[in-house]
């Protein structure tokens, strides 16, 4: 049996993950419990990128923030945000420091993998209507199959007004689906390869049974697609061609749960990754005292590429961060030099179901607090943002110094597949840039689950890199 000397030196010397229940105390606990409530609370109503954003305007609002136009004048103590067209947002304070020292940047993603409809996407088909979709993100298509779908998003009319659509949430609505074979009639897709055998063309949204009947009792051709029109007409006012233009989502319905006896898991819709935005929304929130000019950063398209004005490959933030330098008398490019960024991501959580895909030793165990991820990417780290060393260690050296339970992982195994985020798109903007979040089990599945003591230390992560 190893003495306490040699057992003191392997303590010292060893690197190991530490779980929060061996090492936090009850009312530490306590408080991940409770943060888990008010992040239920708002990712209940905040499906989409466009619903994020207005709740989070709402949160700064109240919260004594104001809307910035690129070029105001600012002020040590300025809380404001910029609205980029409704889908992406950065909220951020302006320190007591001088901009010239660097800006705090975190940045989260609030899209998240869905099915979207079609421009030309109603129709009937022996006597059942669909609307057809679009998959948006990485998904497991057979995923989305036989559970509860709501339709949520925007319809801009021809008039240039704007609706709001949301069906299938509140009590009493109506919700959507898309069928599957019964397991009697299934042996033919059965010897199929999963990827294969459910289609993006196949996943065809029921909507209506039933055909428009007239006054006089009559039912004419396309009965059930003119029932559908007549009622959306009756509710929203909008005619098919106005589906041209929309914005139209299905999403899992329902509310995010406790999973578990003990209730230390949450399962929802749409963790990844607004189980990174929640918790660098309240870090803000809770530093605007700061010394730092803090920016989070809340995009929009990461699931997709990261691609158009609404994503991160946009040079907004570039803009922002020379527009805020220039208006306080510095240089933009010296800023961003000096400039820090957390990309608030998921992780993929080790799974003890499937232990083949991961590599258990580099990879985000549930409850052992907010993943770091030096780098992402596939086959051989391409495509990726590797933190250089001296960042990655002041980044952990930052959390230890706040008793903040972190981990450093990989997504799984090398050439399992892989993925990205948003860091390199920022990194390439001459700022330093780590990959950190909450690990995720079932990533990207209708049905997300996350740890509250994970998404805790996660706020905790942020909240020291603010203050
Ligand atoms: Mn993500
Ligand atoms: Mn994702």
């Amino acid at each position: 049996m190893a003495n306490e000397k040699t057992k003191a030196l392997a303590e010292k010397l060893f690197y190991k993950k530490k779980d929060v229940f061996t090492t936090k105390s009850p009312a530490e606990l306590a408080d991940m419990m409770s943060f888990a409530e008010d992040y239920k609370a708002w990712l209940d109503v905040s499906k989409t990128e466009r619903e994020a954003v207005a709740e989070m305007i709402r949160i700064l609002t109240e919260a004594g923030f104001a809307e910035y136009k690129l070029g105001d004048s600012v002020k040590a103590g300025d809380k404001l945000y910029y609205n980029n067209r409704g889908k992406s947002l950065f909220a951020f304070n302006i320190g007591t420091e001088p901009i010239e020292n660097g800006i705090r940047i975190c940045a989260s993603h609030i899209d998240s993998p869905r099915l979207d409809m079609k421009p030309v996407p109603l129709f009937e088909n022996d006597g059942i209507g669909y609307l057809k979709t679009h998959y948006y993100g990485g998904i497991r298509k057979y995923q989305w199959t036989t559970i509860p779908l709501a339709l949520h998003g925007v319809v801009t009319k021809a008039d240039g007004t704007t609706v709001n659509v949301t069906i299938g949430e509140d009590v009493g609505d109506p919700v959507f689906c898309i069928s599957d074979l019964l397991p009697h009639l299934a042996q033919d897709q059965n010897q199929k390869k999963l990827g294969e055998a459910f289609t993006g063309e196949g996943l065809n949204i029921m909507v209506c049974s039933s055909p428009y009947i007239d006054e006089d009792g009559a039912v004419t051709d396309e009965g059930v697609k003119l029932n559908v029109m007549a009622m959306l007409n009756e509710k929203y006012g909008i005619v098919e061609s106005d589906f041209i233009a929309a914005e139209l989502t299905a999403v899992p319905t329902g509310k995010a749960v406790d999973v578990g006896l003990d209730r230390w898991l949450i399962g929802g819709y749409g963790h990844d990754d607004r189980c990174c935005a929640y918790p660098s929304l309240r870090a803000l929130l809770d530093n605007t005292d700061s010394v730092h000019t803090n920016i989070m950063v809340f995009a929009d398209k990461e699931e997709i590429g990261s691609n158009g004005a609404t994503g991160m490959r946009c040079s907004l933030l570039v803009d922002l961060i020379d527009t805020l330098s220039e208006t306080l008398g510095s240089n933009g490019a010296l800023v961003r030099s000096r400039s820090l960024c957390l990309s608030a991501d998921v992780s993929a959580a080790y799974d003890p179901n499937y232990p083949e895909v991961y590599e258990k030793r580099n990879s985000a165990m549930l409850h052992c607090g907010v993943s770091l991820c030096k780098y992402t990417g596939s086959r051989g780290k391409a495509g990726t943002n590797d933190a250089p060393s001296e960042y990655a260690s002041f980044v952990t050296g930052m959390l230890d110094k706040n008793s903040v339970n972190w981990q450093m992982v990989e997504l799984g195994k090398i050439d399992q597949g892989g993925g990205g985020t948003v860091a390199m798109f920022i990194a390439e903007s001459n700022i330093d840039t780590i990959d950190i979040g909450v690990p995720v089990i079932s990533m990207h599945a209708p049905f997300e689950i996350i740890s509250k003591a994970d998404l805790y230390e996660t706020y905790r992560a942020f909240s020291a890199f603010c203050k």
